[in-house]
């Protein structure tokens, strides 16, 4: 090394971090992402920390810590940082780095009832219909609401959405509320009775080809309903 050439922080292990597309060297340590994190303290979380990891080579302890998991991928500190650092993509790239044995419990399991059912509850088609056609009926016992119908597998619908799966499971109540808007609002929507759930568990999990064949599926799902628009809340 000459003396006028950059001394760069990243002490990154090529074997382990190769082909890493992060530029964590352009940090500034300004604690933006830190204190727009909704995380920050829990369990000792901070963005910054794991900007600081990274440039300090220290993947190892990165991979196997807890701190790329709990990120919840809000995308918040990537938003107001001044430098454009991805910082969601970086934990995820983390998460990819774990043997896939070694995933935290809930989300390797939810991954693994998602591709080989469509969800993550491994609800059957059937009873997803039930539950729709439950909660439809609810919904009709209200007053101006008389006439309102679960919308399930429509062709050509203006809007076809996913489900969290939380919403037939836990949370039936959120899913009446939005559904009652649409029908407020006199809209044209659908839901598909398979492969219905929008949380991507293999992009959680930093498992590229599995996220992709989630995201195949909700593709799918509008070509075969013809629908003109996806709302995809998560
Ligand atoms: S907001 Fe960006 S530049 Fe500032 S500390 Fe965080 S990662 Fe670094
Ligand atoms: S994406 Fe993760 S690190 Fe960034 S603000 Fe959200 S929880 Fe915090």
């Amino acid at each position: 090394m000459t003396t006028n050439e950059p001394i760069s922080m990243n002490l990154l292990n090529q074997d382990l971090f190769k082909n890493w597309p992060f530029d964590q060297d352009h940090c500034l340590t300004c604690a933006l992402c830190s204190s727009s994190c909704p995380i920050s303290g829990i369990d000792g979380f901070d963005p910054r920390k794991i900007i600081r990891m990274v440039s300090m080579g220290l993947q190892s302890e990165l991979v196997e810590s807890r701190w790329p998991w709990i990120c919840t991928m809000c995308g918040k500190c990537e938003h107001v940082c001044p430098m454009g650092i991805h910082i969601p993509d970086m934990m995820r790239a983390i998460r990819s780095l774990r043997d896939r044995d070694k995933v935290p419990g809930i989300l390797h399991k939810g991954l693994d009832a998602a591709l080989k059912t469509g969800n993550n509850l491994g609800l059957p088609k059937e009873d997803f219909v039930f539950i729709l056609e439950d909660v439809a009926d609810e919904i009709r016992q209200e007053p101006g609401f008389e006439g309102f119908a679960a919308s399930v597998d429509k062709q050509g619908a203006n809007i076809m959405t996913t489900i969290h799966n939380k919403l037939v499971n836990t949370h039936t109540e959120d899913l009446k509320h939005w559904w009652k808007i649409f029908y407020a609002a006199g809209e044209d929507w659908t839901v598909p009775s398979e492969n219905w759930e929008g949380t991507n568990w293999g992009m959680f999990t930093g498992d590229d080809p599995a996220m992709k064949l989630m995201s195949g599926r909700i593709a799918e799902n509008m070509v075969r309903l013809n629908a003109k628009n996806l709302l995809w809340p998560e």
